[in-house]
């Protein structure tokens, strides 16, 4: 077909069927039809025969069942979505009966949706939508919402956003049908114009007034085309010469575009329509919040709770001694036994020590008059009591004189002194009985941090009187061993170790250091960490599945307008990402509002006594992070669904 070698638009024996149930309805069968550039075209025919379909084809909107579609000579029914999208984006304009404006939207706002997606910055957006509006008349409702809008008002919005990206084809279905017969009239000769100005115009009516307008006129019916008059020659060069005779044509060129840009322009254009539709739905969107809030609060409230039984017990622990080896008998007592010389070794050999003390340690009871009580006997040395620098709070310790000559004297800790003698007496000089032997109190320790501590629960004597009155023999219990830096601690017990095993000949004993306890208490508390998360976690889900549900309602409630930003060139992924930045945006809010009342809960349970919350950054990072990624996951279902709803059902939507 020679006419068509310069022709803009060219469908080849293009047909449309629809499947619904059993039936299959042809909506556009075998039609050929060849479009000039420039050319002002009417499609006329009854309602049903075909006419949006045929546009929807032409647009990019939908592709043929059947048939080839070639446009400027290149076959499109074989391109992608995402080609079909560059080329709505880029090439064609779409104006509908009603409108499709985004109602929560200005004028100017929804005129700059298709340069949004061509990557415009914002400035330059403002600028250009700014004038297309002015051009149309509406230099004065570029902040007016669509529903504040005229009809006619309404519709030369759409036709400025339809020019927003340059344009090249305007396709408009029944643009007039919804408008009185004066708006009417404006509109077409708007479109007019613009076929004068060098674009492609393509209008479908059923209105014979409306179609004169037009050059040329096609009429479908039932899917066919049954007449094609045109006024002018077929041939697009005589199309061509004739529209140089009614002047210079230039068709505006598509705006100057970033193309490394458009994934930011998106993104913040995705950011401010979450905000518009957020804010567009209040009471729905606190609901949603308020499942986040109480998500994130839980969890974490629950791991500061967890971190501050962490801590509370990590310092009881240290209290007891964190930086203390004790150096014990083998089980089964095999071997030869711990001695004084093994204990001197250890102090004259191993560096780095602060203490070390040999103890012959049993239980027993001691009492005076009617009073007695069950407590921990400790023989050791006098250095070594000295050395462990025990708070007194009456009376001395013992000397290494009294030591050597056995003398029955002791030392008793602050909770045996106060249960064994009445508050006003003092009890230095007072005897205690200890099994047969009388005992003379010569010191009571101060009280420690707590009651239950095991210097208060003790009652200290000569190593020597020890050795003879009860163990009748000087084989050591324990050696404690204070080391003067923590973090020597292995390398010591590590020397510790090779030096009994020399002088024992094998390893007949054991080191036992706080440090296996604290990493016991670790894995205790990772546990309930664990758990208390996990409590918070549920709720975090619970929450998760509210946002998916508010996502869900969103997605369907606003079908149409992601129907009309698809035609306005939105890609897929620019569907997606506006739907996952909403859902990240709820959670993120929720977040941040969940951490600040977490700190809050936080800092009135820590202020009763006994009960601390410990808020560390990587915590509140977890917790924040948690809502994020809950926003991300239970949003994202939701946004697929979106970014996957095909333009034409989407628009025709409600
Ligand atoms: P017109 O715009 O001329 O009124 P349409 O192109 O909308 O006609 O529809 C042509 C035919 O195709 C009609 O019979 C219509 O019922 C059918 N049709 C259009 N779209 C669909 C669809 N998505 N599913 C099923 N049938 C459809
Ligand atoms: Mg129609």
């Amino acid at each position: 077909m020679e006419e068509s070698t310069r022709a803009l638009i060219s469908l080849r024996r293009v047909s449309r069927h629809f499947q619904t149930g059993r039936t299959k309805v042809g909506a556009l069968k075998n039609v050929n039809l060849d479009i000039c550039p420039g050319e002002f075209v009417a499609v006329m025919g009854p309602s049903g025969s075909g006419k949006t379909t045929l546009m929807n084809i032409l647009g990019c909107l939908d592709r043929p069942s059947a048939g080839d579609y070639f446009f400027q000579g290149q076959p499109l029914h074989e391109a992608d979505a995402n080609e079909r999208a560059r080329l709505r984006r880029e090439v064609f304009g779409f104006v509908f009966q009603n409108y499709n404006l985004l109602p929560n939207a200005s004028a100017r706002e929804n005129v700059e949706t298709p340069a949004i997606y061509a990557g415009l910055r914002k400035r330059a957006r403002d600028a250009r939508a700014t004038r297309l509006l002015s051009e149309l008349g509406l230099s004065r409702r570029l902040d007016h919402r669509p529903g504040q809008l005229s009809g006619g008002e309404q519709q030369r919005v759409a036709i400025a956003r339809a020019l927003m990206n340059g344009c090249q084809v305007v396709l408009a279905d029944e643009p007039t049908g919804s408008l009185d017969s004066q708006s009417g009239r404006e509109i077409m000769e708007q479109l007019r114009s613009l076929a004068k100005q060098g674009r492609t115009v393509v209008v479908i009516t059923h209105d014979p007034n409306v179609a004169s307008y037009a050059v040329r006129q096609i009429e479908l019916l039932d899917g066919r085309v049954v007449t094609d008059r045109s006024t002018s020659e077929q041939s697009c060069e005589a199309v061509a010469i004739a529209m140089e005779e009614n002047g210079p044509a230039k068709v505006a060129g598509n705006t100057s575009v970033n193309r490394i840009l458009t994934p930011a322009v998106a993104a913040a254009e995705s950011m401010r329509s979450a905000f518009r539709a957020l804010s567009a739905n209040k009471f729905r969107t606190a609901l949603t919040l308020l499942g986040i809030v109480i998500g994130v609060l839980s969890v974490t409230a629950m791991l500061g709770i967890a971190e501050g039984v962490r801590r509370d017990i990590l310092e009881t622990l240290q209290d007891l001694g964190g930086s203390k080896l004790t150096i014990q008998r083998a089980p089964g007592r095999q071997g030869s036994p711990l001695t004084l010389d093994d204990a001197e070794a250890i102090r004259l050999q191993v560096p780095n020590l602060a203490l070390v003390s040999p103890q012959l340690v049993g239980g027993g009871a001691v009492s005076a008059g009617q009073e007695d009580q069950y407590v921990t006997i400790i023989a050791t040395t006098a250095a070594a009591l000295k050395g462990e620098n025990l708070p007194l709070a009456q009376g001395v310790l013992f000397t290494e004189q009294q030591d050597n000559s056995f003398e029955s004297v002791v030392v008793l800790g602050a909770t045996v002194a106060t249960n064994l003698f009445d508050e006003n007496s003092t009890p230095v000089g007072e005897y205690v009985l200890i099994g047969d032997g009388l005992f003379r109190v010569i010191g009571v320790l101060k009280p420690g941090n707590s009651p239950y501590s095991p210097q208060s629960r003790s009652v200290y004597m000569p190593f020597m009187t020890g050795a003879l009155r009860f163990h009748g023999s000087d084989e050591l219990d324990i050696i404690e061993i204070t080391v003067a830096e923590t973090q020597q601690l292995e390398h010591i017990e590590n020397a510790i170790q090779s030096l009994l095993t020399q002088r024992h000949g094998g390893t007949d004993f054991q080191i036992a250091n706080q440090a296996q306890l604290l990493e016991a208490q670790e894995t205790a508390t990772g546990i309930l960490r664990l758990m208390f998360g996990a409590i918070g976690g549920i709720s975090l889900i619970v929450a998760g599945i509210g946002v998916m549900n508010i996502m869900l309602a969103s997605v369907a409630e606003r079908t149409r307008e992601i129907g009309v930003r698809m035609a306005t060139g939105a890609r897929q992924r620019d569907i997606l990402m506006q739907f996952v930045c909403e859902a990240i945006v709820v959670s993120g809010l929720g977040g941040l509002t969940g951490l600040m009342l977490a700190l809050a809960v936080g800092a009135l349970l820590s202020s009763f006594d006994q009960f601390q919350v410990v808020f560390t950054l990587p915590i509140l990072l977890v917790g924040l992070s948690c809502s994020l990624l809950t926003g991300l996951l239970f949003g994202f279902a939701p946004a697929r669904r979106a970014a996957r709803l095909d333009p034409v059902a989407a628009i025709a939507a409600q």
